[in-house]
């Protein structure tokens, strides 16, 4: 992905907001996905339907890196913090190729605008958590200029990246482990009863 046009905003302000771990909340089915997902690193949490999103809009342009958003929250419970991935975001007028995407100044500003206009229903504050970009058949890993846009612009501890291989069947997570970006473990979630909440 080429990251010469991103800009991003200032995210610092967003510090942990106290929150039941779906591990402990009822409301909430959760399943371990690859990796231990606590390995030395805070626990992320990403809700079905937001993975489900995310794997579809890759799968539709099997041709062409596409990328979007994850939009959630940076939690605490009992001392251990955690990223929650609530929704996903495609991202409006990222210039698409074969083998790269770039995300503008543009995609961000609407992707705050998408958030602002459309609160979580639970009242909760939202930020973007994370990126996410496909590698159509070229598996899951992070090139030298994902690293650069994960270093430079998704650099708090509780930020992820989401890549999804459409052709190959695969996905996969990166985030934080100390100064070094990896893949990791995470828990799938999901609303025991989505309907009566
Ligand atoms: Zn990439």
């Amino acid at each position: 992905m080429d990251s010469a046009s991103v800009e991003f905003g200032n995210l610092a302000f967003a510090s942990p907001l106290a929150m039941e771990s779906p591990l402990r909340d009822p409301a909430f089915e959760v399943e371990a996905k690859g990796l231990a997902p606590e390995s030395g690193c805070a626990a992320v949490f990403v809700m079905e339907q937001a993975l489900k999103d995310a794997a579809a809009f890759s799968a539709a342009s099997p041709d062409r890196e596409v990328g979007g958003f994850l939009v959630g929250g940076y939690h605490s419970c009992g001392g251990a913090d955690y990223t929650l991935v609530e929704r996903f975001l495609r991202a409006m007028d990222a210039k698409s190729r074969p083998a790269s995407l770039v995300f503008t100044h543009d995609c961000f500003e609407a992707a705050w605008r998408e958030i602002a206009r459309s609160p979580n229903p639970s009242g909760r504050p939202q930020f973007l958590v994370g990126w996410h970009h496909s590698h159509p058949g070229l598996g899951t890993f992070l090139s030298g200029n994902d690293l650069f846009i994960q270093r430079h612009f998704f650099n708090l501890p509780w930020q992820i990246a989401l890549v999804v291989d459409p052709r190959g069947g695969k996905l996969e997570l990166f985030g934080w482990k100390g100064h070094e970006i990896a893949g990791r473990g995470f828990y799938l979630a999901r609303l025991r009863q989505a309907s009566g909440r």
